[in-house]
């Protein structure tokens, strides 16, 4: 059984299913509860939300902000959000709004390395236009066949120091934390496995997080190797947060894990739903897969 899904995307940013067809997705892969979390936006909520109460899922309004610290880009999921909440709404349109500018100097910087139309080709795979970003672009340097998938062109020209790279400040750690605490929900480490930093670093982070009010972390991601599950679970312990799951899935073509797919929590987790008041039936939070 794998009951839960804390973290997926829709076309309200670089996920490439519409919410409602999302939500269709998990409820056929058996997902009992699914958080929808789209990055720095939560448009797709209402129409997720409704169709999750027509195919009988039970459903966490999220969302996955964008996060400078140092000199690293962090994502911080926010669930149980108030999706009306002034202060998380007006905080996302900052965040959003440098995305215009950035678009236009990456496909400056692509163009330079010989990849033209970058700026119109990586919109006509954005639905939704405020939330332009590197993913969108990736598809459009794979339909020109400058490289065989989208990891490639990540590696090739997206990452830092590659020709459609644009260093950008998005929003503080302690702002995104308190814009989903305003709203009413547990913001959560999205898949920190994936971040190149130190171990030192990494307790850092954990300890600045918590002293901004964060509370939760994601042991189970699609990007987590079970070395992962297992090291996440400990750290998690350790500093008394609560593990997440999510499978982070964008599309059927892109993701290693499809939404709902999610192997259960080690034993050993405090799980997040747990402060979310999600009523789970024992077999679901506990059977591994
Ligand atoms: P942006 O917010 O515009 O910087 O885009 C970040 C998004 O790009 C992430 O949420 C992922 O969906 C995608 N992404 C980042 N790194 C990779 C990668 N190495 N391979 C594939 N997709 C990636
Ligand atoms: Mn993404
Ligand atoms: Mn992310
Ligand atoms: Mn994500």
């Amino acid at each position: 059984m794998r009951p839960i899904d804390f973290h997926c995307h829709s076309t309200v940013s670089d996920g490439t299913l519409p919410p409602a067809e999302l939500v269709a997705r998990a409820a056929a892969n058996g997902c009992q509860h699914l958080a929808l979390t789209d990055h720095d936006d939560l448009d797709g909520l209402a129409v997720a939300a409704a169709a999750a109460a027509q195919q009988g899922v039970g459903f966490v309004p999220g969302v996955e902000i964008s996060v400078s610290w140092h000199d690293v880009t962090l994502h911080i999921v926010g669930l149980g959000i108030d999706p009306d909440n002034a202060t998380l709404r007006d905080g996302l349109a900052q965040v959003r709004s440098g995305r215009a500018e950035r678009a236009e100097q990456m496909a400056a910087g692509l163009a330079r390395a010989g990849i033209g139309g970058a700026l119109a080709g990586a919109y006509r795979y954005a639905s939704n236009p405020a939330l332009i970003s590197r993913a969108h672009f990736a598809r459009y340097i794979v339909e020109q066949g400058h490289a065989r998938d989208t990891s490639a062109v990540f590696k090739r020209y997206l990452v830092k120091g590659k020709p459609g790279y644009v260093r950008h400040v998005w929003a503080t750690l302690g702002d995104a934390v308190s814009w989903i605490r305003a709203a009413g929900g547990i913001a959560v480490i999205a898949h920190p496995g994936r971040y190149r930093i130190s171990v030192a670093q990494m307790h850092d982070l954990v300890r600045e997080f918590r002293d901004v009010g964060g509370e939760a972390i994601e042991v189970i991601t699609s990007s987590h190797s079970t070395e992962d599950y297992q090291r996440f679970d400990a750290i998690a312990r350790e500093a008394g947060l609560l593990a997440s799951v999510g499978s982070d899935f964008h599309g059927p073509d892109e993701s290693w894990m499809d939404v709902g797919g999610v192997p259960a929590l080690p034993l050993s987790a405090t799980p997040v739903w747990q402060a979310l008041g999600v009523q789970l039936s024992e077999t679901a939070a506990t059977t591994p897969v």
